[in-house]
């Protein structure tokens, strides 16, 4: 080389820097690498190896050595007398052999080398950023000898370009991890998932499954128990679905996974596979304190049964999760093509809702709630009904699948409360009886954390003091926000001297615990505990022991959905004070309530405050 040696070495660099730039991958950098350096050197022999984390060589790059060689390094652990690389690699710097055939450091290796006429080698370690070895850089010769000066420089380029080469990677390689993986779990992310699915399909002619699984109650783990323990759940499901190793396992994001079948030919084989996953769900385990036993809802879809492009197989997929998170929770629903019916019906309903909402055909009705001694009303449960064109009633159990949606059970709460509060109005104006009345709130009315404003806008312009609502709110409202604001509104709007009633008792989580933290007044039971009470002796034991433990928490009790004689005698003789049910009276309009509240409801001395009224009668006194 006659030039002056710095122009090679910066036309070497630029070359190698551009290759790194265009994202060409490591070991086709080292190939080249190796490639120009022996060009520069031509007495000399090139090899790239990468000593890995746990300090084992692996060859990434060594053109012009035979694949025997290469392939009887790898996996090589380093050490004090390990040849050159082995060597340098341990100690951390540039080793030189001038005689393989003398030095003891070869010692093991000489009948490698030896006989392809390797007769020195002069190895350079790589350090990554943090210091540790990374690879080795070595030039090997055909005679006894050390590097020459040009030799040394092209190997301090060579090195430095490694490092780049390699630190490179490494930034590839974590922001593929970033863009790929979910970084809780270490499972592929939708993306990854995205990709995958969409991919399949094109990949053969056999068939795989497609199973969706959401974690069931997660919300409500991190509202009691804390997100700490809500990550440890998502992460012990997710390494359940991996040590399982049923197939690929991805998190899509929040409580819901997804699991791709490869081989599945039908829905049995499928089946198979869930139960394997729901037998992996059975163990409990522990976080901070909590012992907790993993529940998953799973719905599924097989490639070519369900669907054969990968955009309707997620899609009925999600379809068959969705309905067993409405109908199976903590089971599983294969896909049919029926689902997609069941939830074309909720959007028609909400879309007749809000219709009727448009049209002012939703009304408030209104059901009393009596004294179980004396039979008198204390107070009212307002129930959503809508006027369908033809003149019928359809009762709010009917329409209800459409207060999933947020706009439409905003609407219906703001149609229901203003005619709530002139109803009550025209009661109180008319010197009729009333104390309380009842309002079902959805999840959505809490969403918009615009609730108070609304009650006390709509409260006020009718002159009607808040000191007469009860908010009905059901556990799922209450537990089904994870930052607990639910919980926190309703602490204000009691301070505000609103009465807070938890429905429907005993059909969501329910809890003990539960009955103590949560901030509410009123305790209603629900009706499938009073329609089993008469026959089914848990059911009464647990009827009793509600109602002796609100008298001793000072929360009141009410029996929902009565419907004889004797479920009333027999709450009376429990001790429950309050009731309601089509035993007394069904819900009904506000010109029929009027005339109900005229006859039966309780009698109160006169009182100019309302407020006082209503804390001496309901819940107060009929209690005393
Ligand atoms: P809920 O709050 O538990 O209301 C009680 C339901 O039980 C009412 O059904 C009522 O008509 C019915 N019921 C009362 N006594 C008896 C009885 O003795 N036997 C039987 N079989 N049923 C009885 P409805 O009006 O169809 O309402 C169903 C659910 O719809 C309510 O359950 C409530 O969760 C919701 N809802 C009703 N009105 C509204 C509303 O204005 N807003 C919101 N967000 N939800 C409402
Ligand atoms: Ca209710
Ligand atoms: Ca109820």
């Amino acid at each position: 080389m006659n030039e002056n040696p710095n122009i090679h070495m910066l036309a070497l660099q630029n070359e190698i820097l551009e290759a790194i730039a265009t994202g060409m991958e490591f070991d086709a950098v080292a190939g080249l690498l190796c490639r120009r350096a022996e060009g520069l050197a031509p007495t000399a022999i090139c090899s790239i190896l990468s000593v890995d984390i746990e300090g084992r060589l692996h060859p990434v790059a060594a053109p012009s050595l035979p694949k025997h060689y290469s392939d009887a390094l790898e996996g090589l652990a380093i050490g004090p007398s390990v040849g050159s690389c082995g060597t340098a690699a341990y100690f951390g710097k540039p080793i030189e052999v001038v005689d393989i055939s003398i030095d003891p450091l070869w010692a093991p290796f000489t009948g490698l080398a030896l006989p392809l006429g390797l007769m020195a080698c002069w190895s350079t370690p790589i350090k990554a950023r943090e210091g540790r070895v990374v690879a080795t850089f070595a030039f090997y010769y055909r005679t006894k000898r050390g590097p020459s000066d040009l030799e040394r420089l092209i190997v301090q380029t060579c090195v430095n370009l490694c490092g780049i080469a390699l630190a490179q990677m490494e930034i590839q390689k974590k922001n593929h991890q970033l863009a790929f993986y979910d970084q809780l779990t270490d499972l592929p992310n939708r993306r990854c998932f995205d990709e995958l699915i969409t991919r399949k399909p094109r990949a053969g002619p056999t068939s795989f499954g497609l199973i969706l699984l959401d974690i069931d109650h997660l919300k409500f783990i991190n509202d009691t128990m804390g997100h700490m323990v809500g990550d440890a759940l998502i992460k012990e499901v997710a390494s359940r679905l991996r040590n399982a190793k049923l197939d690929l396992a991805c998190r899509l994001g929040g409580d819901e996974f997804a699991i791709v079948v490869d081989p599945c030919p039908d829905h049995a084989a499928l089946s198979l596979v869930v139960s394997a996953l729901r037998n992996a769900m059975k163990e409990p385990f522990h976080s901070d304190g909590n012992t907790i036993v993993p529940q998953v809802t799973t719905g599924g879809v097989v490639y070519g049964i369900d669907g054969t492009n990968a955009d309707l197989l997620r899609q009925n997929a999600d379809f068959a999760l969705y309905h067993a998170k409405e109908t199976n929770r903590g089971g599983y629903i294969q896909f049919e093509p029926g689902l997609r019916t069941a939830i074309t019906c909720r959007i028609e309903m909400i879309r007749e809702v809000d219709q009727a909402l448009a049209d002012k055909r939703v009304v408030a009705y209104y059901q009393p709630l009596v004294r179980l001694d004396t039979g008198e009303i204390i107070g009212l449960e307002a129930l959503a009904r809508i006027k369908t064109t033809d003149g019928r009633i359809v009762a709010a159990g009917d329409f209800q699948a459409a207060l999933s949606d947020r706009e439409v059970a905003c609407r219906l709460t703001d149609s229901i409360l203003s005619q709530i509060a002139n109803d009550v109005r025209s009661w109180i104006a008319n010197g009729i009886p009333f104390q309380h009345v009842g309002i079902n709130l959805s999840a959505a009315d809490f969403r918009r954390n615009d609730l108070e404003t609304r009650l006390s806008k709509t409260f006020d312009a009718a002159n009607v003091s808040l000191k007469h609502v009860v908010l009905e709110v059901t556990e799922t409202v209450l537990m089904g926000d994870p930052g607990n604001d639910t919980v926190r509104a309703i602490e204000r709007l009691r301070e505000k001297g609103m009465l807070v009633a938890l429905d429907d008792f005993g059909t969501g989580y329910a809890s003990l615990t539960h009955l103590l933290s949560f901030p509410v007044d009123i305790i209603k039971i629900d009706k499938s505990f009073v329609d089993r009470m008469l026959i089914d002796r848990p059911s009464e034991v647990i009827v009793e022991a509600l109602i002796d433990i609100a008298r001793k928490l000072d929360k009141k009790i009410i029996a929902e959905g009565i419907e004889c004689s004797a479920q009333h005698e027999r709450l009376r003789e429990l001790g429950c004070t309050f009731g309601q049910g089509f035993h007394f009276a069904r819900p009904a309009d506000a010109l029929t309530t009027t005339r109900l509240l005229r006859s039966f409801a309780q009698k109160l001395p006169f009182e100019p405050d309302q407020r006082r009224q209503t804390e001496r009668n309901f819940p107060t006194t009929a209690i005393a």
